[in-house]
């Protein structure tokens, strides 16, 4: 586990730009032994993991987790991803750099944030309005100019802003929202885990072709359910 200094004793050697150093190692690390280990190699999105703070986007407290191999909470029973998950969505999502993304669930905004390196516009819908506030805010301080937050409910897709070339759904409905089928353009790419809060999810890649949806199912996953939409 990653510690960050308390007191420093020693004058001379001042506590933050060490621990931006530890930070940076820590996530090189993240990159290698979670994420290319495992399999995702596109080294756009390698360096987009590589670069984003993903410190800046968990709470205080937990800032020493941030390059762990694990989910983290944010408050109001969320959580932030696993690196590793966050990583395998955007490279199935084979962004390129004049996309158009629409995310659904923006949590801390840190997926939002590695996917506005890599694509021109992300549009990103929240359904808890203090997460979606604070969330715009993060990006907003960082630099994210290319990031829209909304707070809302994601089933009914961001229509204004429709069609998009690639959406991710970070909550899992039982089925996917029909809303934002409707709002993929043909050749786009939706990643979403589908499934029941209890039972099993499994991450399903769909590509919209000229006549209809291609579907596959490639990961079995665990994400809070996607509420509302009724
Ligand atoms: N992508 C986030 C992690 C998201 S956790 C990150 O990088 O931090 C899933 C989020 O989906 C939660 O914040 C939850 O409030 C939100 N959510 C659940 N149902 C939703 C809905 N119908 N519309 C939009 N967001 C929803």
């Amino acid at each position: 586990m990653l510690t960050l200094g308390g007191c420093d004793p020693e004058p001379a050697r001042p506590a933050a730009p060490v621990a931006d150093e530890v930070l940076a190692q820590a996530r090189a690390r993240m990159v290698r032994e979670q994420i290319l280990a495992r399999g995702v190699a596109d080294p756009r999105v390698l360096e987009a993991m590589g670069r984003v703070p993903r410190h800046e986007f968990v709470p205080e407290g937990q800032r020493g987790e941030a390059y762990e191999d694990w989910p983290l909470p944010i408050g109001y029973g969320q959580t932030i991803s696993q690196p590793y998950i966050v990583a395998f969505m955007t490279a199935a999502l084979e962004p390129k750099p004049g996309d158009r993304v629409l995310e659904v669930g923006t949590g801390s905004g840190y997926q939002a944030a590695v996917l506005a390196g890599l694509v021109a516009e992300v549009y990103t819908i929240e359904i808890v309005e203090p997460l979606a506030r604070r969330a715009e805010g993060d990006l907003r301080r960082l630099g994210y100019g290319n990031v829209k937050v909304r707070a809302g409910d994601g089933h009914r897709g961001w229509p204004e802003a429709a069609p998009f070339d690639a959406i991710i759904v970070t909550c899992a409905p039982e089925d996917v929202p029909r809303a934002l089928v409707e709002q993929l353009r043909p050749g786009g790419r939706m990643i979403i885990p589908v499934g029941s809060q209890w039972g099993a999810q499994e991450l399903y890649l769909l590509r919209r072709t000229a006549t209809g949806m291609r579907r596959q199912a490639v990961l079995p996953v665990r994400f809070v359910p996607m509420v509302g939409g009724r």
